[in-house]
């Protein structure tokens, strides 16, 4: 027997406990279930463990909507962002529906029966169990959990020291007083680097090449401020409108006066650092600002763990590991005894599953989003994916209110199947994400893709889908609907 529900959400990150408040606070009638393929809720801040994991955004706007961000820490680690995902869904009664150790493997959809059919493999008896439901949502985050990206490097076996890759964190793991080696230069980068200073002898960052770093206050006094005499809710939607704004308008400024902006950039970071140091070599990108995703520090930690000699920065290649460290292209040596490959994401969309329409297997690639947050051609499936230059939930609360309408119309007009068909089957198209880093075009060809005009453009921009997906009509002309029994095109 399979249990079925109206919504069967995959993942309990941030996302699904997310999505789950939306539905049941909004549809109440409707039933739903949460498929989590580990033991614990939070996904990404529970997986993530190594030393000084933190958001670089603000959690006033990678806070959900509807429950205020009440720390001092605007930027925070990732234990209190765990605690804000767990205290949403235990605070809302969300855990009982959610049922740990079923990685979901496959999803077929019924034209004839309006049902996804899901199957997941329990991960403690290796057994499939089959749910169905009217609505699949896919909120299974980005990126492969059982392994990090590593580059293949030369004689990593001859390296008599530790190499740890930040996705799988030893709990044991001591560098006191060791010599350390981060290689990259992203957000893991840039965070581990000062926190491991903490106890290391000496922490290197070694990078192929530079990013942009931005300096962002850890606290936000206008926040902190606003909420000594205003009740949480009403503070914390004014900050997060502050900070949307701020955001959007540096975002298009970089996209606008991008040489600008990188000499702005540059002075912040030139501030920090020592008289005489060279900046042009290891904090000068070679691309424009959020070509590739911005880097923040808070309080500018990394410049000051540089400034006060505990760490450095080495822009190099690597040719090999050698017994004692890493041998670079400049012929230079790098010796350590802990090596951490901060070397990025294997992406992985949707959680992995093996979708499929009436028995025919949909190839992501060869399907446009919609709204960026679902598929032509896919019935009854919504996507929970956020911004790139911009906080996660800002995107995703949204697609969960717009999910919840499309739902509430459909019941009212007696439909129970949607699906999103282009008018133009030839549409011009474009990968869906628009961003030049490694990790990202390493997978883009097993994304969906966009399309040239909308609804099928991805917009990255607040504002816009705020209009589209909050107050947007859902019958659009793109979006079709109908009920049981009346033949519908849906294949892609
Ligand atoms: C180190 C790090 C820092 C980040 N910092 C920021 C930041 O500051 N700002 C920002 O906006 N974004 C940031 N991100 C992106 C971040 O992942 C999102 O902000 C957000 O946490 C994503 O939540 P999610 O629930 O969508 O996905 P995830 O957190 O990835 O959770 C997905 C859940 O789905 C489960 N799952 C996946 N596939 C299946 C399956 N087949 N069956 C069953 N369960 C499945 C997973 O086990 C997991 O629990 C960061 C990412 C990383 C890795």
């Amino acid at each position: 027997m399979s249990e079925h529900v109206d919504v069967l959400i995959v993942g309990a990150g941030l996302s699904g406990i997310g999505a789950a408040y939306h539905l049941q606070t909004k549809l109440p009638g409707k039933s739903y279930a949460i498929l989590e393929g580990r033991e614990a809720i939070g996904g990404t801040w529970d997986l993530f463990r190594y030393p000084g994991i933190r958001s670089d955004s603000d959690l006033h706007t990678l806070g959900y909507a509807f429950k205020p961000w009440t720390e001092e820490q605007s930027i925070a680690d990732g234990p209190a962002i765990l605690d804000y995902v767990r205290k949403t869904a235990s605070e809302n009664g969300i855990e009982r529906h959610i049922h740990f150790g079923h990685k979901v493997v496959r999803a077929d959809w019924s034209s004839a029966d309006a049902r996804w059919t899901v199957e997941a493999t329990r991960t403690d008896s290796g057994e499939t169990v089959t749910f169905t439901a009217s609505f699949l949502l896919s909120a299974g985050g980005y990126y492969r959990y059982d392994e990090g990206y590593t580059p293949h490097f030369e004689g990593t076996e001859r390296f008599a020291g530790e190499i740890v890759h930040p996705q799988h964190w030893p709990e044991d793991l001591d560098y006191s007083g060791k010599r350390v080696v981060v290689i990259g230069s992203g957000a893991t980068a840039v965070t581990l680097v000062p926190a491991m200073t903490d106890k290391a002898e000496h922490v290197t960052m070694l990078q192929r090449s530079p990013s942009y770093i931005i300096t962002l206050p850890a606290k936000d006094p206008i926040a902190n401020q606003l909420r000594r005499f205003l009740p949480n809710h009403v503070a914390y939607a004014i900050t997060r409108r502050k900070n949307v704004a701020l955001q959007t308008f540096f975002f298009k400024l970089s996209r606008r006066y991008p040489r600008f902006v990188a000499k702005l950039l540059r002075a912040g970071v030139k501030r920090q650092l020592p008289e005489g140091y060279d900046v042009d070599t290891h904090f000068k990108p070679s691309y424009d600002p959020w070509d590739q995703r911005l880097c923040a520090v808070p309080n500018g930690d990394l410049f000051k763990a540089i400034s006060k000699g505990r760490a450095s920065v080495v822009t190099d290649r690597i040719d090999s590991f050698t017994e004692r460290g890493l041998a670079l292209s400049s012929g230079r040596e790098l010796e350590a005894d802990v090596i951490v490959t901060a070397t990025g994401l294997n992406l992985v969309a949707f959680g992995g599953v093996e979708y499929a329409v009436d028995g025919k297997p949909i190839t992501l690639s060869e399907t446009l989003a919609y709204k960026g947050m679902m598929l032509s051609g896919v019935p009854n499936f919504i996507f929970a994916v956020g911004y790139t230059n911009a906080s996660w939930t800002l995107k995703v609360d949204l697609v969960f209110e717009y999910m919840c309408r499309l739902i509430e119309h459909m019941d009212a007009s007696g439909y129970d199947r949607c699906v999103p068909i282009p008018a133009d089957p030839a549409m011009e198209t474009r990968p869906l994400l628009d961003f030049a880093s490694g990790y990202v075009q390493r997978s883009l060809d097993r994304f969906p893709k966009q399309g040239a005009t909308e609804p099928w453009q991805l917009a990255q921009d607040y504002r816009h889908d705020v209009k589209s997906l909050r107050t947007g009509s859902v019958e659009d002309g793109a979006m079709r609907f109908s009920s049981s029994g009346v033949a519908e095109p849906v294949a892609a």
